[in-house]
């Protein structure tokens, strides 16, 4: 009974985020395209020099297009509204150790499957202001791709500091790593790489950009370093208090 109802919360906050993340883009999509809008207006005005008629003609059926797509965006926009769906940071001091020591705990069993060690060096509480869900679905991004991407009998080392107002938390993995030539796409919305694609088929590409937008909305960082075959470290940094 209690497992069916964990497993429903979780169920719940996962459809919470995707449509979180749904509204996000939709806004990122109106405001790429109101951009648009006004370069073509600019054009059909002919404030950047003179266009022929039938120039004119071509633009003007673009100009509507993309007005069309607006009023679409905007009706999503809406409708996520209307939901009670739009993104809400709830921001409360949390001991960020303890969120951190239960989410590795949520992967105990994926990573006894894998055959992938987790090791956390738990210091004493940490306390941050910060939104406790949406931090532990940025760790569980992190923590997933770290055993995901790891090789059998592989390793994940978490650990924690406290720098300058901030606390960095790192995730190391021995894993397959990321090559040099792919590692500047990696936040980029549906990128997977090629030795990721091959490892596991399963994967949207929109777990990393989804840690960083919440850590970003924290005021915080995140930043990587990693070797095709070696592995790879994940950093985040998060303010202690959020001014
Ligand atoms: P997904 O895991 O669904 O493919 P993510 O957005 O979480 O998407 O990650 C994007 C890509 O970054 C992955 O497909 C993979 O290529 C790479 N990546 C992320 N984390 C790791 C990691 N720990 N080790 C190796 N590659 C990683």
């Amino acid at each position: 009974m209690q497992d069916l109802e964990s497993e429903n919360k979780k169920l719940k906050e996962m459809l919470d985020f995707k449509s979180d993340l749904i509204s996000m883009m939709a806004h990122q999509l109106r405001t790429s395209l109101s951009a648009s809008k006004w370069v073509l207006k600019m054009f059909m005005d002919e404030d950047l020099g003179h266009i022929t008629d039938e120039q004119k003609i071509f633009l003007k059926k673009s100009y509507d297009n993309n007005e069309k797509m607006i009023d679409l965006v905007s009706e999503m926009i809406d409708i996520n509204k209307e939901e009670g769906t739009e993104i809400i940071y709830d921001f409360k001091d949390h001991d960020i150790v303890e969120i951190i020591d239960q989410t590795i705990e949520d992967f105990a069993g994926e990573a006894k499957e894998r055959k992938v060690t987790l090791n956390f060096t738990k210091p004493g509480e940490i306390i941050i202001n910060c939104d406790c869900s949406k931090i532990r679905t940025a760790l569980q991004g992190l923590l997933e791709n770290s055993i995901k991407y790891n090789k059998e009998k592989g390793s994940v080392f978490v650990s924690i500091e406290q720098e300058l107002g901030n606390v960095v938390i790192s995730v190391r993995d021995t894993g397959i790593g990321i090559s040099q030539d792919e590692q500047d796409q990696i936040f980029n919305k549906f990128f997977r790489s090629i030795s990721a694609k091959k490892k596991e088929n399963i994967g949207s590409g929109l777990g990393l950009f989804a840690v960083k937008t919440i850590v970003e909305k924290h005021g915080g960082k995140i930043w990587f370093k990693s070797k095709e075959g070696v592995g790879s470290t994940f950093h985040i940094s998060l303010p202690i208090s959020k001014s």
